[in-house]
């Protein structure tokens, strides 16, 4: 059958539009003994992309695009034709390494299956809040936030308004913190945090100044760091963090078009402040808590129904239309989660 597919056309500098480019395909018509027809509906856009677009991901769990090659990242779409038990026509499903085409042949054993009254129908969010964005926020808070409920923690979120971050300031005050500040790019961006995602603040990182506001926003310091962005936001943060605090360090966004290790190291100063502070600072990587998994997305579920936790998506239609999103992203530019929806 034939199809179409976005391939890798350039890997170098800052990601613009044209580092992807659209390519028309086939599939064999036949499906083998264990494999499923797909269908694609929704690819996710995320800032981990960007190290794949390098020629060393600085990791070994993730591997490097090709050029010329169709890229890949998590997706969901819907069983055309199965010849794998496990699947029949019509069942929706997911995998981390879906290839960014219009029609797939997958392995089923790639595949695990969804079920959309779970998210109240709305299946993208298997890709965000209900997927990989919201047990990042999730895990990350309770393996390494040290949330209690009733200590009267404050928490600081940066990149708040992103995908994890505007889930991780609902999910601490859901776990027991009883203050959450947000840092965001934009007025926009604070005004939802505070309107729609029960922040109880947000400071506008690009117009005000972070420090001063923190002192205000935050009299009896930080407790809880969900640090997203790295860099001279966090350096900020964490000389306002209290004695023994922590900081979950989910993401250094900041950094990662910069040839550094990752984590990256703190200036001196900043580390000073965190030694003697006693503050945690350690790797978090949710791919180490797939053991967990299942329970967390039904917490997530649970919640998203409840409508305990908003859930903000910024949309792009179309495959050929990834690369405009992945420059957006990479700009600041979406609110909540990015997402591609793919029709035929
Ligand atoms: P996202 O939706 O794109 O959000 C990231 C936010 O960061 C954006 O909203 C952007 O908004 C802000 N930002 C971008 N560049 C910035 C810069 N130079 N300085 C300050 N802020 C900047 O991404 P996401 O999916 O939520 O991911 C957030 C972080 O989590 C990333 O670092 C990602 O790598 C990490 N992550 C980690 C894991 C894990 O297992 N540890 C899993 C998933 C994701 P504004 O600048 O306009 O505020």
């Amino acid at each position: 059958s034939f199809l179409y597919k976005l391939v890798l056309n350039s890997k170098n500098g800052v990601p613009v539009a044209e580092n992807f480019r659209l390519e028309q395909s086939t599939i064999p018509d036949t499906v083998q003994e264990g494999q499923v027809r797909v269908r694609t509906l929704y690819l996710s856009v995320d800032p981990y992309m960007r190290c794949r677009m390098n020629e060393d991901t600085g990791s070994d769990y993730l591997l490097p695009w090709q050029l010329s090659e169709v890229a890949d990242g998590g997706g969901i779409g819907v069983v055309e034709e199965s010849k794998n038990n496990n699947f029949a026509k019509g069942d929706y499903v997911t995998s981390f390494n879906w290839p960014w085409q219009t029609v797939a042949i997958l392995d089923g054993s790639l595949l695990q299956k969804l079920v959309p009254q779970l998210v109240n129908g709305c299946l993208s969010y298997f890709l965000g809040a209900a997927g990989i964005t919201g047990l990042t926020a999730l895990l990350g808070i309770r393996e390494k936030g040290h949330v209690t409920v009733g200590a009267n923690q404050t928490m600081v979120v940066s990149g708040a308004a992103g995908a994890c971050g505007s889930l991780a300031g609902q999910i601490g005050r859901l776990e027991g913190c009883s203050r959450v500040v947000g840092i965001a790019g934009t007025d926009e961006k604070c005004s939802i945090l505070v309107s729609e995602m029960g922040f109880d603040a947000a400071i506008n990182y690009k117009k005000e100044n972070v420090a001063e506001q923190l002192r205000k926003l935050c009299p009896g310091g930080v407790d809880v760091y969900f640090d997203n962005v790295g860099g001279d936001i966090s350096d900020t943060v964490i000389s306002q963090m209290n004695q023994n605090s922590h900081i979950i360090l989910c993401g250094q966004i900041s950094q990662y078009n910069k040839d550094v290790p990752y984590p990256p190291p703190l200036p001196p100063d900043t580390e000073k402040i965190q030694k003697e502070r006693n503050i945690t600072r350690e790797r978090f990587l949710v791919l180490n808590y797939m053991d967990k998994q299942e329970a967390s997305v039904l917490q997530l579920c649970q919640w998203i129904q409840e409508g305990k936790l908003k859930v903000r998506e910024t949309v792009i239609k179309g495959l050929a239309n990834i690369g405009a999103a992945f420059q957006s992203m990479m700009s600041g530019g979406n609110i909540g989660k990015q997402i591609v929806s793919v029709s035929k």
